[in-house]
């Protein structure tokens, strides 16, 4: 999951698909950006963004 940094928006990323969390926190990446399905705004992400539920 991932909150859109201009509405506050949480959505499934559709961009990311790492197995798991500790996968992402060690692994330094680029920014991602996500296409908010609200606001329709797209932002930048990077791992510390990304949650897991
Ligand atoms: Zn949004």
């Amino acid at each position: 999951m991932v909150t859109c940094s201009k509405c506050g928006h949480e959505y499934q990323s559709k961009v990311l698909q790492t197995p798991d969390e500790e996968t992402l926190r060690s692994e330094p990446r680029e920014d991602i950006m996500e296409n908010c399905p609200k606001c329709n705004q797209i932002s930048s992400h990077n791992g510390p963004d990304f949650y897991w539920e």
